[in-house]
């Protein structure tokens, strides 16, 4: 099987996750993949389901919780599907799943294209983002997305245009039926200004150097905000600020990011998410929607 495997990518066996989610929650994998191409992404999935071998596929694990147990299946990274190509003259804007969403940014901003400029500080992949539909200051990314090209259930290569996905705030098809592996996006973007777009940039990584816990690993808001409202100003009005279960605490800097203090185990984060979500039900009667995901945790 692993010499099967890794004809077609990298292959690691009993492999640690720790540093491949922003929690630094410190579980393993049976199996660590990384293909060295789509076709090869295709072999290996192949390959898993005759073996009968679940997957999961990790972007950049920056709104994910793992289990500190080893997961019983392969952990599928698509950091070698990294390609990136823009013509700004042709207003073409492509990227692989596995390009990181600020490197993209970046690469933008530096053919003088705007519209991507909220995504700057948001730590994931362009298939993570994707997939939960990333945003910031009132946009996010599928409102640039053109198409998206995707494995389906049947290995299929197939591309979605913008009109065929549905998607709303913090969530996607892609996320709500879990039947895609997304390979790719195109992005529509247009011609605008790189000094602003660096100035905007600039003056917005300031405000969440200021007022997020950047210094700590976390994994970002963990509630959605609810209908005008602020989950974080929930949290912080039930008490919870600085609240800790274990090596997790609730930031005292936003009440709506839980911090890994240096030696967290998932159940810690767990428990916390469990009892400030319960704590805010009780004291102000609103039931708040998670979005962060739990990750083989049934
Ligand atoms: C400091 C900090 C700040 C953040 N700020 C923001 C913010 O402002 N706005 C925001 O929206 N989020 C924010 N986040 C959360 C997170 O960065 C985003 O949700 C990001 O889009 C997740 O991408 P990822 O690659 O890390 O996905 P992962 O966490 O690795 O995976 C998330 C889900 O996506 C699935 N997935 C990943 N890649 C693919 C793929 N190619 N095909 C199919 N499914 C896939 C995974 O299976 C998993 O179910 C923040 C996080 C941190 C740590």
């Amino acid at each position: 099987m692993i010499e099967e495997l890794t004809k077609y990518g990298t292959v690691e066996e009993h492999a640690t996750l720790k540093n491949l989610n922003t929690y630094h929650i410190g579980s393993t994998t049976r199996y660590l993949i990384s293909p060295n191409s789509v076709q090869d992404l295709i072999s290996i999935l192949k390959l898993l389901k005759e073996n009968n071998i679940k997957y999961f596929i990790l972007g950049n694990g920056s709104n994910i919780i793992l289990n500190d147990r080893e997961y019983a299946g392969a952990v599928i990274r698509l950091n070698n599907l990294n390609g990136l190509e823009i013509q700004e003259d042709k207003n073409l804007t492509y990227a692989e799943a596995g390009v990181m969403l600020p490197t993209l940014v970046k690469e933008v901003i530096n053919r003088s294209l705007t519209g991507l400029e909220f995504a700057a500080g948001i730590p994931g992949t362009i298939g993570g983002a994707i997939y939960g539909n990333a945003g910031a200051y009132n946009s996010c990314i599928m409102d640039y997305v053109e198409s998206v090209t995707v494995l389906d259930e049947n290995f299929e290569i197939q591309t979605i245009e913008h009109e065929d996905i549905t998607y709303s705030y913090r969530t996607s098809m892609f996320k709500e039926t879990k039947k895609y592996i997304i390979i790719a996006a195109k992005f529509f973007l247009k011609k605008g200004d790189k000094q602003s777009s660096l100035e905007l940039v600039e003056e917005r990584q300031k405000r969440r150097v200021e007022t997020q816990p950047l210094e700590y690993a976390s994994a970002g808001s963990v509630f959605r905000n609810p209908e005008g409202d602020f989950a974080g100003r929930l949290i912080e009005s039930s008490g919870l600020k600085g609240y800790k279960i274990g090596g997790a605490e609730v930031s005292e800097k936003h009440a709506n990011f839980i911090i890994n203090k240096g030696n967290a185990t998932s159940k810690d984060v767990y428990k916390l998410i469990n009892y400030v979500h319960d704590t805010v039900l009780e004291k102000t009667k609103v039931d708040l929607l998670i979005e962060q995901e739990f990750i083989d945790w049934e």
